[in-house]
C-alpha cells in the first residue's frame, strides 16, 4: 500500500458555484477543482486526485468508484437531503471498512456525517466577514506537520460557534476563535470502525478560504493522515465459529 499512490476522490455537490456570481468568481470550476488541484500539487507523487458531484450518476459514487477510494474528501451545504440513502449507507461502509473521510465546514450537516457521528451535528453561525483564528491544540499532530507559528488566521469567515452538537473528538487539533466572541473546535477527528475522519471548519463559499496556502497544508495533511492502515480489508466479516479447528483428537 505505501508504495502506490493515496486515490482521493473529492466530491462537491456544486450548485453554488453555477448559481452564484460572488461564489463562481472564487471557484469557477467548483470547489473540487480548487481542492484537487490544490491539494494534488501539495503532496506529489503521494496521491492521485479524482472529482465527483451532486449530479452524477449515484452521484459520481458508485460502489466500483468507493471500492478504489482511500481518502473522501465531502463538501456540501445546501443539498444535504437530495444525496440518496443508498448512497449514504456505501459510503457509510467503506469508512467502517477502513477508507478515510474528511468533512469539511457546512459538511457538518451531511447525512454521512451525522450518520457517522449520531448526533445533530448542529451549531450557531453567523456570515460577517470576521477575523478567525484557529489555534493549534494539538502541535504534535501529523495534521499540523509544517504550519508555522502557533495558529493559524483568516481574515474574512463565517462564523460557527459553540454549542457544537458532536461526540466527544477522539482529537482536537484546532480550536477556533471569532473576532464576534464565540469559539469553535474547528478540527476534530474520530475513529469509526476501521476508518478515521476529519472535520474541518473552515471553507464557507463566499470567501477564499480553500485558496489559503495553510488551509491546503492542513487537508493536505488530512488526506496522509486518513489513509487506510493495517492488513488489507477483506471484505464482510466471516463467520468466526466456522473456521475454528477442532482443539484436539477426541
Ligand atoms: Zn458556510
Amino acid at each position: 500500500m505505501q508504495d502506490q499512490p493515496l486515490r482521493v476522490t473529492v466530491w462537491n455537490e456544486f450548485i453554488h458555484e453555477r448559481t452564484q456570481a460572488k461564489v463562481a468568481a472564487i471557484y469557477p470550476e467548483g470547489i473540487h477543482e480548487t481542492l484537487a488541484k490544490g491539494l494534488g500539487a501539495r503532496l506529489g507523487s503521494k496521491a492521485v486526485f479524482q472529482t465527483a458531484t451532486l449530479e452524477e450518476p449515484q452521484h459520481g459514487l458508485p460502489t466500483d468508484r468507493l471500492d478504489q477510494t482511500d481518502v473522501l474528501i465531502w463538501w456540501g451545504h445546501t443539498a444535504h437531503d437530495d444525496v440518496s440513502d443508498e448512497v449514504v449507507e456505501r459510503i457509510q461502509q467503506r469508512v467502517l471498512a477502513g477508507m478515510g473521510l474528511l468533512v469539511l465546514h457546512s459538511g457538518h450537516g451531511s447525512k454521512i456525517f451525522r450518520r457517522l457521528l449520531g448526533t445533530g451535528c448542529m451549531l450557531r453561525w453567523r456570515e460577517a466577514a470576521e477575523c478567525e483564528r484557529l489555534w493549534i491544540v494539538d502541535p504534535g499532530h501529523p495534521i499540523v506537520d509544517g504550519l508555522e507559528g502557533e495558529y493559524l488566521e483568516l481574515p474574512q469567515t463565517e462564523m460557527y460557534g459553540e454549542f457544537f452538537d458532536i461526540p466527544r473528538p477522539d482529537e482536537l487539533v484546532f480550536i477556533s476563535w471569532f473576532a464576534g466572541g464565540e469559539v469553535f473546535r474547528s478540527g476534530c477527528t474520530f475513529r469509526r470502525g476501521r476508518g478515521k475522519l476529519f472535520y474541518f471548519r473552515p471553507g464557507h463559499e463566499t470567501y477564499p478560504i480553500y485558496h489559503d496556502q495553510q488551509v491546503q497544508q492542513v487537508l493536505a495533511n488530512a488526506v496522509l493522515w486518513a489513509a487506510p492502515v493495517g492488513v488489507p480489508y477483506q471484505g464482510q466479516a466471516r463467520n468466526a465459529v466456522e473456521s475454528l479447528e477442532p482443539l484436539g483428537p477426541d
